[in-house]
């Protein structure tokens, strides 16, 4: 069976490990070339409804409450999710019977028609992901963007034509699982200890990122982050390199000089526009907009149409997005910062002190190295969820009110900012640093919630 005569799979009756989002693209993308699919979970039907109904649809073989290694029997390769750990006792078993195990990216790389333009990193993987397909729709290229962030590379993957791209978020989870990987561009953003409770040690996670680059060869391009030294340490293949730094000038990519952004290829270079243009706050964004113009690059994007997306691009929902001005005050939803890193680098995007509300389900992380940033970058901090306890030891002498609800938030730190608006205390700033499952279902929830609540102010000022 062939996906196409480049990219032939390794046999016709695969077994799909997990019926989420990836499992069922996967499922989707399998069965329509014919295979005889057969997917399991290890939940049952009536917890997965929809996902049940869509299977059974697609004539899909299902195994619902179960992923034990007996279901491998009759199977000739194995597609797995990245959400399950490899560690699993019928990855093992696949392995030993020597059954090629794919991840679901890699089996979209298989069916595309496209050049694959791949971002990983610790952090900013969407941000940038989206703003280089933003960059590529701008030059009128045919774009998917997908991965991670929207839908699953299987899903979209024999959609886009061989002239089109396909832009996509990749995390470690799934490149746990690939082989045959080849990027066209693929683009390394930074590596911070993550995901440890999964990868084990911090060695095993870079040696996974680097697999992005492994079958990279001529013609295809690596871009790192120059300004990282866990990432400029580890051996990036053998596709062309390109960089990118806030620090200073690289020989072919994109960097930050005496406050312009500057590109070199092929070269020439290019002064593209001051930072302060850009519309997407703090140093970590720019950083991630460096990365997105160095990633563009061997595309020949015009220089006018990179300074326009620039200007205009303002984010993902729930990352430093300005929700709403109310008398005055900034109304900021970061609640994808769900670990201490993130929340640093938003305390950073900010010239004055912010009202920070922060809090959540506690992954025992260590808030006591933050204290000095919180000092100097916040006016008060408003604690919420199961963490604040140990959020208020590890900031002593910081100004900290507790709250028992979002809206309670909400509503101490508008009073605190406005009664500061004279003295430039104008952002409330959501930021909570951790994750969201003890008083929301997910960092999308909590980000809404807290929209909601500002829009009753709104609606609040409106009427008085
Ligand atoms: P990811 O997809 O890798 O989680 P996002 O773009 O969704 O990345 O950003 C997640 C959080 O990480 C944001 O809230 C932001 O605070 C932080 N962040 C974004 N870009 C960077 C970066 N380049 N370096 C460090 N932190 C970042």
């Amino acid at each position: 069976m062939t996906i196409d005569a480049r990219h032939p799979l390794p046999g016709t009756r695969p077994l799909v490990v997990g019926a989420a989002r990836s499992g069922l693209a996967a499922a989707r993308l399998l069965r329509a070339h014919g295979l005889a699919v057969r997917v399991c979970d290890a939940r049952a039907a009536a917890e997965r409804p929809e996902a049940a109904r869509d299977l059974e649809a697609l004539g899909a073989e299902t195994r619902w409450g179960r992923d034990d290694p007996a279901l491998l029997e009759g199977r000739d390769f194995v597609v797995w999710s990245p959400g399950i750990p490899v560690a699993h006792p019928t990855a093992a078993a696949a392995r030993a019977a020597g059954l090629p195990l794919l991840s679901e990216l890699e089996l979209g790389f298989l069916a595309a028609h496209a050049p694959l333009v791949c971002v990983t990193g610790t952090n900013g993987k969407s941000t940038t992901t989206d703003l280089v397909g933003a960059i590529l729709r701008a030059a009128g290229r045919e774009v998917e963007v997908c991965g991670n962030i929207g839908r699953a590379l299987c899903d979209v993957a024999e959609s886009v034509g061989p002239t089109g791209l396909l832009v996509v978020e990749v995390s470690s989870f799934q490149l746990e699982t690939v082989d045959r990987l080849k990027p066209f561009v693929a683009t390394w953003l930074n590596l911070t200890s993550d995901h440890l409770d999964r990868h084990h040690d911090f060695e095993t996670y870079g040696a996974l990122k680097q697999k992005l680059f492994a079958r990279q060869g001529e013609g295809d391009y690596a871009v790192r982050n120059a300004d990282d030294p866990e990432v400029v340490r580890r051996r990036a293949g053998a596709a062309t390199p390109l960089a990118f730094s806030r620090r200073g000038p690289v020989d072919e990519g994109a960097w930050l000089e005496a406050g312009e952004i500057a590109l070199a290829w092929r070269g020439g270079t290019e002064r593209v526009l001051p930072s302060r243009e850009l519309r997407l706050r703090g140093p970590h964004n720019l950083a991630n907009a460096l990365a997105a113009l160095a990633t563009t690059l061997p595309l020949e994007v015009a220089p006018e149409l990179l300074r326009r997306t620039l200007r205009s691009y303002a984010g993902l929902e729930h990352r430093l997005e300005l929700v709403a001005v109310v008398e005055g005050v900034q109304f900021v939803n970061d609640s994808k910062a769900t670990n201490v890193g993130s929340l640093e680098v938003a305390l950073a995007s900010f010239d004055d002190p912010v009202v920070l509300i922060a809090g959540g389900r506690d992954k025992g992380q260590d808030f006591a190295p933050l204290l000095e940033t919180v000092r100097r970058r916040t006016r008060l901090v408003v604690l919420i969820g199961e963490g604040a306890e140990r959020i208020t030891t590890a900031w002593p002498g910081v100004p900290v009110r507790r709250a028992a609800t979002l809206a309670e938030a909400v509503d101490l730190g508008f009073d605190a900012a406005r009664a500061q608006v004279a003295a430039g205390g104008r952002v409330v700033l959501l930021s909570p640093g951790c994750a969201s499952f003890d008083m929301f279902s997910d960092f999308e929830d909590r980000g809404r919630r807290f929209k909601a609540e500002v829009t009753r102010l709104q609606t609040k000022e409106a009427h008085t």
